[in-house]
């Protein structure tokens, strides 16, 4: 085991079966060497820095209807909102004041806001904060309309491809299609957006096997972030019955992750806090740079569930700060931008 976790180290790769062999192995002693690595790895890369973002749910409506997720299109139980242009400036403007200089404009699938609605919200925020980085999380659309936002001024995406297993990529996401998800992602980093990719851990069905898939597939990809959390139970999905949680094996992804792609920026993500009150501090330790604290008005917050306990998540930087530096590390206010990314010159 030590010499798989010295090999990763030292190459930032390992094959199928061994990767398979060190998650089927994993014992305490291995995951205490394993984060130390991951630490190592991230340090040698982006110091002790941990950069934040600013979370906007701007809608909650959604067309999709992802077994796990709380705000899917089937879910009548919740009240649904959007975000008017003002109202996200807004939301924008208390970011600002915190010091954050990033936004994620987060939604369900929702074609309310068209190409055009969305052009003229990035250009907004781009021309209000200029030396703010605008990122989307906002689904899957079409090369051009991705074309779009990056020509407006929008600079990263997030896309969780959710699975990598096409078998369950299907059961998970009825009428979406793991083919056209991939595209997307591609289509993302050809335009020359920071990309975004990563997965869920605990879902249904899932087992080593299939999360070695995972995290070949970020390796081949090469996104510049990757979000990863554990399956959060929401009582209004069709997994109600399941059991949420996977904490542990979240920590482990996480830093396998650090390890195979070491410049990434590695959210410590919502979900692993609500899974965990140290959760936090315990991904920062295992290879985690980037906190997403949320910005959202407060009214809409309470019906952004994408799970349970999702809501009363904390805004507070001074507290947040404390959580940071318990695990080691300290807050940077910059951009926090990948460390190999430059903004392609675009014709506007
Ligand atoms: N509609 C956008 C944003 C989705 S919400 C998109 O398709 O990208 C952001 C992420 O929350 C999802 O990608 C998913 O991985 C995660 N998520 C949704 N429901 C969850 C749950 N119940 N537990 C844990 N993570 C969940």
């Amino acid at each position: 085991m030590k010499t798989l976790l010295k090999k990763l180290y030292n190459t930032n790769s390992l094959d199928r079966d061994e990767m398979l062999y060190l998650l089927d192995h994993m014992d305490e002693d291995t995951q205490e060497l394993l984060y130390f690595y991951a630490d190592a790895a991230k340090v040698e890369n982006y110091g002790k820095a941990v950069y934040l973002r600013g979370l906007i749910e701007f809608s909650n409506y959604c067309k999709n209807t992802c077994m796990y997720c709380g705000i899917r299109g089937e879910n009548a139980a919740i009240r649904r909102y959007r975000l008017t242009n003002a109202q996200i400036m807004e939301c924008c403007a208390v970011g600002d004041r915190l010091g954050l200089k990033t936004f994620v404009l987060q939604s369900g699938e929702d074609d309310f806001y068209t190409d055009d609605i969305l052009v003229d919200i990035i250009r907004q925020i781009k021309e209000c904060f200029p030396y703010c980085a605008v990122t989307l999380s906002i689904g899957e659309r079409s090369y051009m309309s991705y074309k779009r936002f990056f020509e407006a001024g929008a600079d990263r995406f997030l896309l969780r491809h959710e699975t990598a297993s096409g078998e369950l990529y299907k059961k998970l996401h009825p009428g979406m299609s793991f083919e056209n998800r991939q595209r997307c992602l591609s289509d993302l980093k050809e335009i020359g957006y920071q990309v975004g990719a990563g997965f869920i851990v605990g879902l249904p069905g899932q087992d080593n096997k299939t999360l070695v898939e995972d995290l070949l597939y970020l390796k081949g990809l090469q996104p510049h972030m990757v979000g990863i959390g554990p399956l959060v139970i929401h009582p209004q999905t069709p997994l109600r019955k399941y059991k949420g949680g996977g904490l542990e094996k979240t920590l482990i992804c996480l830093a396998l992750t650090r390890l195979l792609l070491p410049e990434v920026l590695l959210p410590s993500t919502t979900a692993l806090s609500v899974t965990d009150e140290e959760g936090m501090q315990k991904a920062l330790k295992a290879g985690a740079n980037v906190i997403m604290p949320n910005i959202t008005h407060d009214f809409a917050r309470e019906m952004y569930e994408l799970y349970k306990g999702k809501s009363g998540m904390t805004v507070d930087i001074e507290k947040i700060a404390e959580e940071v530096e318990k695990a080691g590390c300290h807050i940077d206010m910059s951009r926090g931008d990948h460390r190999s990314w430059k903004r392609k010159a675009c014709v506007i």
